[in-house]
């Protein structure tokens, strides 16, 4: 007999109650919000970081930015890991919500 699958909360993994939308991820706004201030922290600094390397080369190349924001992945990654939740929303996911709210351009036809 197949196993059923069982949702958990992204944040505590505490099992989703039956009666919880099929879109639930989180038990509660407690986790949600302890989930986006995580994710909304660690972006901040990742943002600047991602923008020097994009359009102020020779200052990136100078302090290492990619190793360093490597660095810092491989430690957000460990402290996740350790506390057994998820780190990160899939990039289909994120993609699909950005184009889905017009954040990001959809592909042109003759691009794809
Ligand atoms: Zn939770």
């Amino acid at each position: 007999m197949p196993k059923k699958t069982v949702r958990c909360c992204r944040e505590c993994n505490t099992p989703l109650g039956e009666g919880c939308k099929a879109s639930a991820v989180f038990c509660g706004i407690p986790c949600k919000a302890k989930w986006n201030n995580r994710r909304k922290n660690r972006g901040a600094d990742l943002y600047d970081l991602w923008m020097t390397m994009r359009y102020d080369r020779d200052e990136a190349k100078r302090l290492e930015v990619w190793k360093e924001m490597c660095r810092l992945s491989e430690g957000w990654r460990a402290e996740d890991v350790e506390q057994g939740i998820k780190s990160f929303e899939r990039a289909g996911v994120v993609i699909t919500r950005l184009k889905d709210t017009g954040r990001l351009a959809r592909a042109r036809p003759d691009r794809i």
